[in-house]
C-alpha cells in the first residue's frame, strides 16, 4: 500500500517528466469539454439509416398521404429520442404553381452572370430543372410511390424544442424541408438536411445534457413549392415571440428567435461539371460544407457572425471537411428569416453560383436516390451535422448534468 504522501510525489515527479499541469489536490477534475463529447454521439451509420428511413416515404410531395406519413413517422422518431413536446403547425395549400428554375451562365460567355441570390456564375455549367414526369421514373415500385399528385388543402408540419434551463424564453431554430421532388427518393434533396436535424435533435435530447437557452428543431413541409411552411411559421408565430402564455407560468410557446439555421442537401460536392457536362463520380476530396448568409437581408451583420459561429465550431470539431462562408444564401425556407433575425443556411455547395450552375445532376431529379450516394457523400452531410450541432451546443450555453 502506497501512502498519500508517495502518490503526491509521485504524480508530482511524474508530472515534471510529462510536461503536464499539476491537479489541484482536492479539487474536482475540471468537466471534460461537454461539445466535443456531444459530437462523438453523432455516427455515420445512424445518420445513414435516417436518411434511408426518410426515403421509404418516396419523394414525400406535399399534399399526398406519403408526405404525411412521413410527418408522422418524424414525430414519432423526435418522441423516441426524448424531444417528446411535439407540436405542429397547420395551414392550408392551395394549386402548386409551374416550376420555374433560372438558367446557368451561358458556356463561354464572357459577360458577368448573376445566378439567384446574386451570385455571380463562373466556369463550366449544365442544365438544371425539376423532373415533372412520373415515366421518368424507371423503378415501377417507386413510381407508383411517387405517383399520386398533390391535392390542395390542408398541411401540416412538425417541431419539438429543447427547452432551456435560464432563458428558456429565447431559442436558437434547427431546421430543414422534409417536403421533396422530382420522382426519385429525394435522399439529399432533402432527406440528407432531414436527417441531419433529427440526429441534432436526438444528441440534444439525451437526459445528461442541458442548455442554457432553448432550442427548436423544425422540419418545413412546402418548401419545393416555395417556401410555403416556413411563410406560414413566420406569419402564425412572429408575433408571439417571446410571451410568457399564460402570464407567470414560466411558459413561452414562442421563444424570442436568436438565430436561425436551415439545412438543405447535405451530401453531393463532386465539384463543377466538365466541359462536356459530365461530373466526377467521386466526392472531391476538397469538398466543403457551404454555410451562406444573404449580403442584401436586413440582418446581414448578425447573419454573417452567425457563419462564423459555425465556420468556428468547424474548424474545431468537424473530422473530415472543410466550412466555407459564403453571402448570397437564397432558394430555402431561411429565405422567411433573413429579415427578421440572424439566418443561414447550410449545404453541399453554394446555392446559387454552384448548384444553379448544374453541380448537382440529381436535383430534383428521379436518381436522387439513396443507392446514389456513397460514404465519401454521407460523410460530408456528417461533417454539417457536427458543424451545427457543436455550434448549437456553444451558443445555447450547453453543460453535461453529472
Ligand atoms: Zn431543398
Amino acid at each position: 500500500m502506497v501512502s498519500n504522501k508517495g502518490i503526491t510525489l509521485f504524480l508530482l515527479i511524474f508530472c515534471m517528466f510529462a510536461s503536464l499541469p499539476l491537479p489541484a489536490l482536492g479539487q474536482p477534475a475540471p468537466q471534460a469539454d461537454p461539445i466535443a463529447s456531444l459530437v462523438v454521439r453523432l455516427d455515420l451509420e445512424k445518420y445513414k439509416a435516417t436518411i434511408k428511413a426518410l426515403t421509404r416515404f418516396g419523394d414525400r410531395r406535399q399534399g399526398t398521404a406519403r408526405n404525411r406519413a412521413a410527418i408522422d413517422w418524424i414525430e414519432a422518431q423526435l418522441k423516441s429520442y426524448g424531444c417528446t413536446n411535439t407540436e405542429r403547425v397547420r395551414y392550408q395549400f392551395g394549386v402548386e404553381g409551374v416550376h420555374q428554375v433560372a438558367p446557368g451562365a451561358a458556356n463561354g460567355s464572357s459577360a458577368p452572370h448573376l445566378n439567384a441570390g446574386g451570385a455571380r456564375a463562373r466556369g463550366y455549367s449544365r442544365p438544371t430543372g425539376v423532373n415533372t414526369d412520373p415515366n421518368a421514373q424507371p423503378d415501377a415500385k417507386l413510381r407508383a410511390l411517387d405517383s399520386p399528385p398533390a391535392i390542395p388543402g390542408l398541411r401540416e408540419e412538425v417541431y419539438c424544442t429543447k427547452i432551456g434551463t435560464t432563458h428558456p424564453n429565447e431559442m436558437y431554430l434547427v431546421t430543414a424541408h422534409m417536403d421533396g421532388i422530382g420522382f426519385g427518393e429525394a435522399a439529399n434533396d432533402n432527406g440528407s438536411g432531414t436527417a441531419l436535424v433529427m440526429e441534432v435533435a436526438r444528441v440534444m435530447s439525451s437526459p445528461d445534457v442541458q442548455t442554457d437557452r432553448s432550442i427548436r428543431f423544425i422540419l418545413w413541409n412546402n418548401e419545393e413549392t416555395g417556401l410555403n411552411g416556413a411563410a406560414a411559421y413566420v406569419a402564425q408565430r412572429q408575433a408571439l415571440q417571446g410571451k410568457e402564455m399564460p402570464p407567470g407560468s414560466g411558459r413561452y410557446p414562442e421563444p424570442k428567435w436568436l438565430g436561425m439555421i436551415q439545412h438543405d442537401m447535405m451530401l453531393f460536392d463532386h465539384g463543377m461539371p466538365r466541359a462536356d457536362g459530365s461530373l466526377s463520380p467521386h466526392q472531391r476530396p476538397e469538398a466543403d460544407v457551404n454555410i451562406e448568409f444573404q449580403v442584401n437581408a436586413k440582418f446581414a451583420v448578425q447573419s454573417q457572425a452567425l457563419a462564423w459561429a459555425l465556420e468556428s465550431a468547424n474548424e474545431q470539431y468537424a473530422t473530415d471537411y472543410p466550412a466555407t462562408i459564403g453571402s448570397h444564401m437564397t432558394n430555402t425556407d431561411s429565405h422567411e428569416f433573413q429579415d427578421i433575425v440572424a439566418s443561414i443556411s447550410v449545404r453541399e455547395n453554394e446555392r446559387g453560383a454552384q448548384i444553379g450552375n448544374g453541380w448537382d445532376p440529381q436535383w430534383h431529379q428521379p436518381t436522387d436516390l439513396y443507392a446514389t450516394y456513397d460514404d465519401n457523400d454521407f460523410r460530408l452531410g456528417l461533417n454539417a451535422a457536427q458543424t451545427t450541432l457543436a455550434a448549437v451546443a456553444r451558443l445555447s450555453g450547453v453543460m453535461m448534468k453529472n
